[in-house]
C-alpha cells in the first residue's frame, strides 16, 4: 500500500479545522511557511504543527511548471498565490514516488480544479471524514478564559483571543 501524504495550504492551517495525522505524513511549501511571520496571529499554531510533524517540502522546478502551464489552461493561474502553486507542484513530485501517494488538503476552489486536471487527490477541509487528532482553543489574553473552539474576539471581554492547536490525549 502506498503511504499517504497529505499536502496542506494555508486555508487549511487557518480554518481552525482538526488535522488527521493518522498514519500520515503532513507536508507543506516554504510558501505557505512564509504567509505565517514570527510575531503573526497564527505563528504559534504554525509552529505547533511543525512541532507535531508537520515538515516543509520544496517542490521540484519543473512541477511548478508544470502546475502554471495548467493553471493557465483552466482560467485558475490569476487566482492562485506563489503559495498554492507550491501546493499542487509538491503533489506532482510526490505521486512520481511510486510508494507514496499526496491528497492535498484545501478548500481553494482553484487549488482542487488544478490538481483535478493533474489527476491529484484532493479534500476539502470542511468535510467531517477528516477524525479529530487535534483540537483548536482560543484564549482570551485580557480575561484569561479559554475557549474549546476558535474565536475571534472573547464574548466576554471583547479583546482579541489566541487561537492553538493542542492535542488530544485519548486516541
Ligand atoms: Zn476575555
Amino acid at each position: 500500500m502506498k503511504k499517504k501524504v497529505f499536502i496542506i495550504d494555508t486555508s487549511a492551517i487557518l480554518s481552525g479545522k482538526p488535522i488527521m495525522i493518522t498514519d500520515a505524513k503532513i507536508v507543506t511549501t516554504p510558501g505557505v511557511s512564509d504567509e505565517f511571520n514570527p510575531g503573526g496571529r497564527d505563528f504559534r499554531t504554525f509552529e505547533l504543527l511543525k512541532e507535531t510533524g508537520l515538515t516543509i517540502q520544496i517542490p521540484s522546478k519543473e512541477a511548478i511548471n508544470a502546475v502554471k502551464q495548467t493553471a493557465q489552461q483552466t482560467g485558475d493561474d490569476r487566482r492562485l498565490s506563489i503559495a498554492d502553486i507550491e501546493i499542487v507542484a509538491l503533489a506532482l513530485d510526490i505521486n512520481k514516488n511510486p510508494d507514496q501517494e499526496a491528497t492535498i488538503l484545501s478548500d481553494d476552489y482553484s487549488i482542487q480544479n488544478v490538481a483535478s486536471t493533474l489527476n491529484i487527490k484532493y479534500q476539502g477541509f470542511l468535510q467531517k471524514e477528516i477524525t479529530k487528532k487535534f483540537k483548536w482553543v482560543s484564549r482570551c489574553p485580557g480575561c484569561g478564559k479559554q475557549f474549546n473552539e476558535i474565536k475571534k474576539i472573547c464574548p466576554i471581554c471583547g479583546t482579541a483571543t489566541k487561537n492553538s492547536l493542542s492535542q488530544k490525549k485519548n486516541l
